[in-house]
C-alpha cells in the first residue's frame, strides 16, 4: 500500500512553490487539510477581517483540490490524531509558520506525532531566509534592518530557495463530503459589513499571480517613488496574497528579480526584505507583540483616552488625511503604506495612545493583518523597536497630505463631505476662511469635525513625554 500522507495547510493556501504539499505529492497518496485553530492562538486569534479572507482563500484552494480539502474547526492535535486513526495515514507533513504560539504547538504536536510512530516533515514555505540562517559573526540577531538584510541576507550570496512548480499528479486520500465545507468553519460574522470588503478584492492563488502580473506592468516602472502617493497604482497590493500564502514570497522575489536590477526592482525586493525582518525580530523576540523592544519605553506615560481612541477608529479626529486612513481601513480593509505610518504615528504620538491599542484594531480590521509586520511596524513608529524611527520624527499630517496627495484625490475618496474644498485647505480645514467653507457646504464640527487636538500642543507633550523617558534611562 503507498504512503498516504496528511499535508496539513496553514499559511501557504496555494499548490504551485509549496515545498510541503509538493513533498507530500511525490512520495504517495494526500490527504489536505485545514486546521482553523481556535484553541492555541487566545489573543492572537484571527481578526474579522482576515476571517472573512481565510474564507473566501479557503473556497478558492478547495476548488484547486477538486473538493478534497479536509477543514475542521478546533485544536490540531485532536483533529490530526482523529485522522491519522480514521484514514491510516503514516505522515504529516506541513510548512513551517513562525508567531511564538504556532511555535509553541507545532513542537508539541510534532513531537507527539513522532512517538506515535508517525513520521513528521516540516519545511520553509513563506520566508526567503529562515531567521536561524542569518546572524552576526558573533551568533547574535541583527537589530538593523539595513545590515540584516545587505549584509545578512544578501551578503553571504544566500540565494531565496528555487520555487517549485504545481504537482503534475496528485493522488487524492477522499475525505468524506460533508468535512469538505469551508462553511461550516463559521468565518462570516453576522454583521453585514464584510460585504462592502468584496467590491475591493479577488482572492485566492490565481488573482495574486494576476495581481502580481498587474503590479509588474502598471506599478513597478515607478515603485520607488510612486510608493509615496496613496492615490497612484504604484504598490502591488499583495499584502493579503502573500499573508495566507497564496503566493509564495519566492514566486514574487524571482519573477521582480527578473525584471532586471534597476532602483524600482531593488527597493521592492527590499521591502520584502522589511517582511523578512519583521519575522526575524518576532522569531528572536517572540515578545515583540506585547513588549517594548527598547526597555525604556516600559515607563512612557500613556494616555489611556477612549474619547481619542474611538474617535481615531471611526476616521474623526479632524486631520483629513489621518480620516482618510482609517476610513480606508473601514471601508476596504487596507490602508496605504504611507497612511499607515501617518495614522499610527497621530495615535502613538499626537494622542499619547499606547501602540498596542492601534495594533489591536488593525490586526482586527486589516486583511493583511500579519502579527509580525503589524507589531514590528507598530513599534517602529512608536520609536520603541529595533532599529525604529527617531523618536522626534512625528509626522505632521497637514504636510503629508500636502506632498503626497497634492490633488487630494486619496483624501476626497474617502472623505466625500470634503470633496468641494479648495485644496489649499482640504489638510487644514479649520484654517479656512468662512467664504471657502461656505461655498463648499462645510460646517466644521457638523459635517466633518474639529480638530481633536491641536498638532503644535500634542507635539510638544509627546516630545516632553519622550524626554522624561530618556532622562531616567541614562
Ligand atoms: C503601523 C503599520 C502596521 C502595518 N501592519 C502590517 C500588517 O499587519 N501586515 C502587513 O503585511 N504589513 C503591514 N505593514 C507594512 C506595510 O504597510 C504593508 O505591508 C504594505 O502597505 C502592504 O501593501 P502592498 O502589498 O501594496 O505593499 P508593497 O509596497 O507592494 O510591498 C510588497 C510587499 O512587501 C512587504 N512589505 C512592504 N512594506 C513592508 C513593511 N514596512 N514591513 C513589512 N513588510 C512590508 C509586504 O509583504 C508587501 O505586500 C504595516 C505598516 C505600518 C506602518
Amino acid at each position: 500500500m503507498s504512503k498516504r500522507i496528511i499535508h496539513w495547510f496553514k499559511q501557504d493556501l496555494r499548490l504551485s512553490d509549496n515545498p510541503s504539499f509538493y513533498q507530500a505529492t511525490k512520495e504517495g497518496e494526500v490527504l489536505p487539510v485545514y486546521i482553523l485553530d481556535d484553541v492555541n492562538p487566545k489573543k492572537y486569534t484571527i481578526g474579522a477581517a482576515s476571517k472573512w479572507w481565510l474564507y473566501h482563500s479557503l473556497l478558492s484552494l478547495n476548488k484547486s483540490l477538486q473538493e478534497n480539502l479536509y477543514v475542521a474547526r478546533g485544536n490540531p492535535k485532536k483533529f490530526l490524531q482523529k485522522l491519522i486513526q480514521d484514514y491510516k495515514i503514516n505522515a504529516v507533513y506541513w510548512n513551517r509558520c513562525y508567531e511564538p504560539w504556532q511555535i509553541e504547538r507545532d513542537t508539541k504536536i510534532e513531537k507527539y506525532l513522532k512517538d506515535l510512530g508517525i513520521e513528521v516533515k516540516s519545511f520553509n514555505g513563506s520566508l526567503l531566509w529562515e531567521p536561524t540562517e542569518i546572524l552576526k559573526k558573533d551568533n547574535t540577531p541583527y537589530l538593523v534592518f539595513t545590515a540584516f538584510y545587505h549584509r545578512g541576507c544578501l551578503g553571504k550570496n544566500m540565494r531565496p530557495r528555487d520555487i517549485l512548480l504545481k504537482p503534475e499528479k496528485i493522488q487524492y486520500v477522499k475525505a468524506r463530503v460533508e468535512n469538505t465545507h469551508v462553511s461550516k468553519l463559521n468565518l462570516i460574522p453576522q454583521n453585514e459589513w464584510y460585504k462592502k470588503l468584496s467590491k475591493y478584492w479577488k482572492i485566492g492563488e490565481e488573482h495574486a499571480h494576476k495581481n502580481l502580473e498587474k503590479f509588474i506592468e502598471n506599478g513597478l516602472s515607478d515603485y520607488k517613488e510612486g510608493r509615496n502617493y496613496p492615490a497612484k497604482n504604484s504598490v502591488s497590493r499583495l499584502s493579503p496574497h502573500i499573508h495566507y500564502g497564496e503566493i509564495s514570497v519566492n514566486q514574487i522575489w524571482f519573477k521582480i528579480a527578473r525584471e532586471g536590477d534597476n532602483v524600482n526592482t531593488d527597493c521592492f525586493l527590499s521591502e520584502l526584505g522589511w517582511r523578512e525582518f519583521s519575522y526575524y525580530l518576532l522569531y528572536y523576540f517572540p515578545k515583540l507583540p506585547e513588549d517594548n523592544l527598547q526597555k525604556k519605553f516600559d515607563k512612557f506615560p500613556w494616555n489611556n483616552n477612549q474619547e481619542y481612541l474611538q474617535k481615531w477608529r471611526k476616521g474623526m479626529t479632524g486631520y483629513p488625511l489621518v480620516d482618510a486612513g482609517m476610513r480606508q481601513l473601514w471601508q476596504t480593509g487596507y490602508i496605504h503604506n504611507r497612511v499607515r505610518m501617518v495614522v499610527a504615528s497621530f495615535l502613538v504620538k499626537n494622542l499619547l495612545i499606547h501602540w498596542r491599542k492601534g495594533e489591536e484594531w488593525f490586526r482586527d480590521c486589516l486583511v493583511d493583518a500579519d502579527l509580525a509586520s503589524n507589531s514590528a511596524s507598530w513599534q517602529w513608529v512608536a520609536g520603541c523597536g529595533a532599529d525604529a524611527a527617531p523618536y522626534f520624527r512625528i509626522f505632521n499630517p497637514i504636510l503629508q497630505g500636502q506632498k503626497f496627495d497634492p490633488e487630494g484625490e486619496y483624501t476626497k475618496c474617502y472623505i466625500p463631505e470634503l470633496k468641494d474644498l479648495d485644496k489649499k485647505y482640504l489638510f487644514n480645514p479649520w484654517e479656512a476662511p468662512e467664504p471657502v467653507l461656505r461655498k463648499a457646504n462645510i460646517i466644521l464640527g457638523e459635517h466633518y469635525p474639529l480638530p481633536i487636538v491641536s498638532l503644535k500642543e500634542s507635539r510638544e507633550r509627546a516630545l516632553l513625554a519622550y524626554q522624561h523617558i530618556k532622562s531616567q534611562a541614562s
